[in-house]
């Protein structure tokens, strides 16, 4: 059995309550966990409050706040094996996923290393005499951040990269699944150096931490990502601080194959995209909109790939899908399947869950008549694919744009002025274009509609995390005018 401490005020602790982490391939208590109270919160917030005003932090030049991001970088990087092992053990991503994310996840914190001494202000050429104006760019305080379970050291380097490229502070709720690799990733932030109470890193649950962390008087910027009932509930208490918001929230992605495409190929980038991390990505390529001439075709290609796929203990490199992260999720997985079947949807492929240990659910993929169909509408955030035919492209978009969501689509035809039209039209964050799953540090990443606000990723996401103080300077000698004679 394991034991993780919590990481506040630049101090390991163990917490005053904890909670036991459950393997989701064995179904085993593997490790405990400090389950952070109110208390645990608002010492971390003080504590990055105080970081922020007054300490060596808030007298750094960027250009040093940029070598500690590097340092970071440079251990996460060292340290990869080890948190990926600990990522598949907390979560049963399978380990090739954990691993090559992971790698990934020092190049975040290397782009923003780079960003922290390129934020500039402006020198504004104001419509009067004698006034200079310019305009400093300044960080917004502490941040108070949230992560979901999965993909945690990655959702977390799209807050704390830019957060500190920025000069603010931080405090990271991981989610009460799966935290282990956040918590080890925080003896990082101690080694590279970081002053005490720049980064927390707290675990614990939503009715308590989340909801103290999000509501503290001290916070001045909120990143999350989650679910959008979750997100409300916190819009509703961030109403305590007015906090600036992001929101990072689910999907119900579009794939839409057209008859011009060479099958195979395509059958990849869906498969990638929907069984990839057992579907429990944001990005998940869930709804299948295929046109009728190649569907046949396809879904018979993409049955077989489906029924290929190596399914078995995550933390063996040959294994190509793992299990899910919660008994839960895939409880609500198999009755969404079962409302589907009963509204008339074909079962194509897979849709029975295992005997034996651990989370397992087969990749399914299910042929629907109607988008009403329950899991065309619903985020799964599991390996079920839903498949609808259209005839014409006007057909395909509607079916495209027919859901709350926004986040990412993903267009296969040959055809390039068709191409260029369905990226106008689909009202999503995130097109892809004859590839799908496709990220880069460089490139923002967020939603329409329930979906989320703001962007995270890219050059725009520091300034999020930044606002303006406009600076009037008076040039003349002469005495300030009389206020009462008007010019
Ligand atoms: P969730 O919303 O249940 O939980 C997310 C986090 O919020 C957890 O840390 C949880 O403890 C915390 N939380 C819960 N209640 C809270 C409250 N009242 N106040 C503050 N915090 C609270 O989501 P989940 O089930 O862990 O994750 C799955 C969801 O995340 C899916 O909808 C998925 O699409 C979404 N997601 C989105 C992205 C993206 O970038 N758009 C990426 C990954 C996952």
């Amino acid at each position: 059995m394991k034991h993780f401490s919590q990481y506040i005020d630049g101090a390991f602790d163990a917490g005053s309550a904890r909670f036991d982490s459950v393997n989701p391939a064995t179904g085993e208590v593997w490790a405990s966990m400090p389950a952070a109270s109110a208390g645990d919160v608002d010492r971390a917030v003080r504590a990055a409050h105080r970081a922020f005003v007054d300490s060596d932090w808030s007298r750094m030049t960027a250009s040093a706040r940029g070598r500690l991001l590097w340092k970071l970088a440079d251990l996460v990087e060292q340290q990869a094996p080890r948190l990926a092992e600990l990522e598949t053990a907390d979560t049963g991503k399978i380990i090739r996923e954990t691993r090559a994310q992971i790698g990934y996840v020092a190049a975040y914190y290397r782009y923003y290393a780079g960003i922290a001494d390129k934020l500039q202000g402006a020198h504004l050429p104001v419509d009067k005499p004698d006034l200079e104006v310019f305009l400093r760019r300044e960080p917004l305080g502490v941040v108070a951040a949230i992560v979901p379970w999965n993909s945690q050291l990655f959702l977390s380097a799209v807050k704390i990269g830019p957060a500190l490229a920025a000069g603010c502070c931080i405090v990271l709720k991981a989610s009460e699944e799966g935290p282990a690799p956040l918590l080890e990733f925080a003896r990082l932030v101690h080694e590279a150096g970081f002053p005490p109470g720049v980064v927390n890193i707290l675990t614990g649950f939503g009715a308590d931490c989340g909801q103290a962390l999000t509501a503290h008087p001290l916070v001045a910027r909120i990143a999350f990502t989650g679910g959008p009932e979750t997100a409300r509930h916190i819009v509703r208490n961030s109403a305590a601080n007015l906090a600036v918001t992001s929101l990072e929230l689910g999907g119900k992605s579009p794939v839409l194959v057209f008859d011009d495409v060479d099958v195979d190929s395509v059958c990849n980038a869906i498969v990638a995209g929907i069984f990839a991390a057992s579907g429990q990505s944001c990005v998940a390529g869930s709804r299948l909109l295929v046109q009728h001439g190649v569907r046949a075709r396809l879904l018979a290609r993409l049955a077989d790939r489906a029924r290929a796929i190596r399914i078995g203990d995550p933390a063996d490199p040959a294994t190509e899908m793992g299990p899910l992260a919660t008994r839960r999720q895939r409880e609500h997985i198999e009755t969404v399947v079962a409302a589907s079947l009963d509204a008339g949807a074909r079962l194509v492929t897979g849709g029975v869950t295992p005997a034996g240990a651990g989370n397992y659910y087969p990749p399914t993929i299910l042929d629907c008549a109607s988008a009403s169909t329950p899991c065309v509408a619903q985020e799964l955030f599991g390996p079920v694919l839903s498949v609808l035919g259209f005839a014409t492209e006007d057909e395909a978009l509607r079916l495209a744009n027919d859901s709350e969501f926004g986040l990412a689509a993903g267009v296969f035809t040959r055809d390039l002025a068709r191409g260029h039209r369905l990226v106008r039209g689909i009202r999503a964050g995130i097109v892809w274009v004859n590839t799908y799953r496709a990220v880069s540090p460089i490139v923002p990443f967020g939603g329409y509609g329930l979906s989320g606000l703001g962007r995270e990723g890219g050059f725009e996401a520091v300034l999020e995390y930044t606002r303006t103080k406009s600076v009037w300077i008076n040039t003349s000698d002469a005495p300030v005018p009389d206020p009462f004679v008007m010019r």
